[in-house]
């Protein structure tokens, strides 16, 4: 794989940089926002890792920016511990995963596991996913409510897909995170209460019936009530 590291700490880009070569992927790096958003648009990278807090330009803008020129390339971006607010941001801003520094690296390879799979998972001829008005089209990647188009980041598709999947059933936040994020690692963050609300303001906020419901104590539920 070929991945834009964008990280200016130097004791962090070379210990991920080595790690990864050792995994045969194939690293670029740059060391503040601006370099690392100028390659990440001139060349074609499999994953970007970003650091949040960069020099010129911070990972967040640099997330948004290539995203405003319709790249889908998955995004991971790195925040220090008590960022929280920034991580938020940087979902919201695209980026398809975080990961709160320090981390293990094998949660590292684990995440970047988890991206690129979905990725490359090829369409398929499964027909609409539905409930109420709301459509999920797993080949073509398109959700609609009302018959409005609705605009998802990879991971709140991967995440919808999943609770319209178990429609009806109770779906508990470590479901989610081992079926969504493919991860048994509890970060002890509210990643998917984050994810959640993402995926209410879009798809519920502005039309009735709600469809996704909250069990206090026990999980999710999307139905019709
Ligand atoms: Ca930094």
């Amino acid at each position: 794989m070929k991945i834009l590291l964008v990280e200016d700490e130097p004791k962090v880009a070379s210990f991920l940089h080595k790690g990864l070569t050792e995994q045969t992927h194939n690293v670029d790096i740059a060391t503040d926002g601006l370099t690392g958003l100028r390659l990440a648009l001139s060349n074609s990278y499999d994953l970007l890792i970003l650091d949040n807090l960069l020099p010129s330009l911070s990972g967040l803008e640099v997330c948004r920016q290539v995203r405003t020129q319709n790249s889908s390339v998955p995004i991971l971006m790195l925040t220090a511990l008590g960022e929280t607010d920034d991580k938020i941001r940087g979902l919201d801003a695209g980026a398809d995963d975080y990961l709160v520094k320090p981390f293990a690296f094998q949660e590292l390879l684990a995440r970047i596991r988890a991206l690129v799979r979905r990725r490359h998972e090829g369409p398929t001829t499964e027909t609409l996913l539905r409930l109420a008005d709301l459509t999920l089209d797993p080949a073509r990647k398109l959700v609609q409510r009302a018959g409005q188009p609705i605009q998802l980041t990879a991971r709140e598709f991967a995440l919808l897909e999943y609770l319209l999947r178990n429609q009806g059933r109770v779906v508990s936040r470590v479901d989610i995170l081992e079926q969504v994020w493919e991860t048994s690692f509890d970060t002890g963050s509210n990643v998917i209460d984050v994810y959640i609300n993402f995926l209410r303001k879009k798809v519920d906020k502005d039309f009735t019936p709600k469809l996704i419901h909250t069990l206090v104590g026990m999980g999710y539920v999307m139905r019709e009530e």
